[in-house]
């Protein structure tokens, strides 16, 4: 990349004086590099990167995209390895009675502890996001009779928005739609504005997809209890990033991702946190036989399990569930709040870049600074950005494009060096100045 830079015009001479061959430019970003030099020497998770696996991806220099795929672990490929031949092969049918049937609940509890704050009984994995949206969602209106509105926000995520669209159509529920702006998200006083005695259920993202922009989980979900409503919250973006607490927080009905921060690979199944009060009483709409209160039993008339068990459906996608034990391995190990920190640090070092280098570009950071609304990835905008993607990878640089002008910059905190931030971020400079 410094090869690419303008050179200083003594520097094709033979130099008399060292100091001043270097341009201004080099310095800054000789300082920059450093800077990122002694995070990395100073970050208490720098070596778990080498629990990754790289073999295969030589040609990625920088990947910035850890909030839409997380990268594997080789104990990922390995433990996929065993359990095909271990548990597939060697269990065969018997491997349900052995133990599977019960992953669901086990993954479920695991992650609770490990990343959502949750007590054992209130977490399950399974479905994709949207099924369990899906499921939630309707278990939640169905819960609260006569109340004819939902409330949720504009810049949600498309499927959480499509997914309260046809609840609203099948139950002839009114959605009603608060503007959220990116750079101040969903705020507390939006919410006791939005809500009224007919409101049955809110529905937000913890971390907005677009902007990053964190909300105040704990302060929404009083102002909606105060009216009667259920809260539902989608934690896809800040699971396995930002510290969650379902439990302390009063959270209803959440739902997330699992392939994001949390590495469980393209399609890993989702998870739902119902709390456990109201377990007794919601009833989600997709009756199936794994959420029956005895499976094999194969009776007549649905009757659901006890317990956040009855929000299960069909057969639960095991071999998909593999990667999520080495995953939660590694989260347990490093810590969510130390997780939380070095996100912040990379965060911060890619707002220095992005103010540095990209904004004499015209690059504007189109979402929150204050480190305490922020959740794990900034959004950069610019018109044109479109036209960068290509090019972006073909030099090994993978960062994630929202149209209509966004690239948002995900850098995983388990996964990701500061010094990769550098190498990224300074060849999307490069390339910029070759646009402009
Ligand atoms: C990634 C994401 C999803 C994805 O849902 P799938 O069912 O896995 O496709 C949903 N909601 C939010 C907020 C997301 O960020």
């Amino acid at each position: 990349m410094t090869e690419d830079l303008p050179r200083h015009p003594e520097e094709t001479g033979p130099p008399c004086h060292a100091e001043e061959i270097v341009s201004p430019r080099r310095a800054e970003d000789d300082d920059l590099l450093r800077h990122a030099e002694e995070l990395d020497a100073g970050d208490p998770l720098a070596d778990l990167r080498n629990q990754f696996l790289t073999a295969g991806n030589a040609d990625v220099i920088s990947y910035l995209d850890g909030n839409s795929l997380g990268r594997p672990l080789r104990a990922t490929a390995t433990r996929i390895d065993d359990f095909v031949r271990e548990q597939w092969a060697g269990r065969l049918i018997r491997g349900w009675t052995d133990g599977w049937l019960d992953w669901p609940q086990r993954l479920g509890d695991r992650l609770g502890e490990v990343a959502l704050g949750a007590a054992p009984g209130q977490t399950i994995v399974g479905d994709s996001t949207t099924v369990l949206l899906y499921k939630l969602a309707r278990a939640a209106v169905d819960a609260r009779p006569g109340r004819t509105t939902i409330v949720a926000d504009t810049d949600n995520f498309p499927t959480d928005r499509y997914v309260l669209e046809g609840i609203a159509a099948e139950r002839g529920l009114t959605l009603q739609w608060i503007t959220t702006d990116p750079v101040s998200g969903i705020t507390p006083e939006q919410v006791a504005e939005a809500v009224s005695p007919g409101t049955a259920l809110v529905l937000f993202s913890h971390v907005a997809y677009r902007s990053g922009w964190l909300a105040d989980v704990a302060a929404i979900n009083e102002i909606a209890h105060d009216a009667g409503a259920l809260t539902l919250w989608d934690l896809s973006h800040s699971v396995g990033s930002v510290p969650v607490r379902l439990d302390e927080w009063g959270v209803d009905l959440a739902a997330g991702c699992t392939y994001k921060y949390l590495n469980g690979g393209p399609g890993a199944p989702a998870f739902a946190y119902v709390r456990k009060d109201l377990q007794p009483t919601l009833r989600q709409p997709i009756q199936g036989w794994m959420g029956h209160r005895a499976s094999f039993e194969m009776g007549p008339g649905h009757e659901p399990a006890a317990g956040i068990r009855a929000m299960l459906s069909g057969t639960p996608p095991i071999l998909a569930m593999v990667p999520l034990d080495a995953n939660l391995d590694m989260l347990q190990s490093a810590g969510i709040e130390t997780v939380r920190h070095k996100s912040l640090q990379l965060t911060d070092y890619v707002l220095l870049l992005a103010d540095r280098w990209l904004a004499p570009l015209g690059v504007e950071v189109a979402g929150p600074r204050e480190a305490a609304r922020r959740g794990g990835h900034v959004t950069l905008n610019r018109p044109g950005f479109e036209d960068l993607l290509a090019p972006l990878w073909d030099r090994g640089v993978i960062p994630d494009y929202r149209r209509p002008d966004g690239l948002r910059i995900g850098p995983a905190p388990l996964s990701t060096s500061f010094v990769e931030v550098h190498r990224g971020l300074g060849v999307l400079r490069d390339l910029l100045e070759k646009q402009a």
